[in-house]
């Protein structure tokens, strides 16, 4: 699933070919993705010129004079640029066209979206009430998160992973975070210091940024006509390593449910 470095990979790889450059049309190819297309979407962008293109959380946003197209990859979608005489192929559900260019939207188990909002984005339902962005922000912070944790009687990893207080910490960085910063996925976000949430963020903006790194020199070309979801493998420590060896202590990784949701930690190294 895109996490919000592949998310920000993408936006990168595809601001040069889109920015800038006038929507001669849009082309569906299905009913709906996780929700249904907005209504006469090509009408509301053929001949806006892209204005920017910018990410919220785990959203693109393109915007235009005419209001912004708002895109969510899912579970499994992704976006390339291709010259318009490439034939759609299966799962091929959303082009954008930009004359000989088009930027085209894959994906297989259609939990994407594709939104529109005419005004101000950040105030559409589905991002009026995100939290913080993790990196580059000087918002997000320990006292921050410590304020927040106040009489919350949940997990850490559910409360790092909750969208409310902090966007784009899915259960892979939030693992790894745990890990890095030394603290049990599964102790209460209420009992956790100042201090360690210093450490905690540190952690956070860490395994973010060099995931981002990684997948800035790891990733493919966006233009590539064969090109499919160019998400790059991460270097986990504990994600998905349930039962090898911590690289610390070399005890076995184990791993609880938390929140529906495995989660991989050292028992000697996190507490
Ligand atoms: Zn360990």
């Amino acid at each position: 699933m895109p996490e919000l470095p592949e998310v920000e990979i993408t936006r990168r790889g595809i601001e040069p070919h889109i920015v800038n450059k006038k929507i001669s049309s849009a082309v569906i190819r299905t009913n709906k993705l996780r929700w249904p297309f907005p209504p006469a979407l090509s009408s509301k962008l053929s001949g806006h010129k892209i204005l920017s293109v910018a990410r919220r959380a785990k959203y693109l946003l393109l915007t235009t004079d005419n209001g912004t197209l708002i895109i969510h990859l899912g579970m499994s979608g992704s976006l390339r640029i291709v010259n318009t005489s490439t034939p759609a192929q299966a799962h091929d559900h959303f082009d954008l066209i930009f004359g000989k260019k088009l930027m085209r939207l894959h994906d297989p188990r259609k939990f994407g979206a594709v939104l529109w909002v005419k005004g101000d984005p950040a105030k559409h339902s589905l991002l009026a009430s995100l939290g913080p962005e993790p990196l580059n922000n000087p918002q997000f912070n320990a006292d921050y998160l410590y304020a927040c944790a106040r009489n919350r009687r949940i997990s850490i990893k559910e409360f790092i992973m909750n969208a409310k207080v902090v966007v784009g910490i899915g259960n892979i960085y939030a693992s790894e975070a745990l890990f890095a910063a030394g603290i049990h996925p599964a102790r209460s976000a209420s009992r956790i210091s100042l201090q360690r949430y210093e450490v905690l963020v540190s952690a956070i903006q860490s395994v973010l940024s060099q995931a981002l790194q990684h997948g800035g020199t790891t990733l493919r070309d966006f233009t590539r006509e064969d090109g499919r979801p160019g998400y790059f493998r991460h270097e986990l420590k504990v994600y998905g390593r349930t039962g090898q060896p911590c690289i610390h202590c070399r005890r076995p990784l184990r791993a609880i449910k938390i929140g529906q949701r495995t989660s991989t930690y050292c028992s000697h190294c996190q507490r």
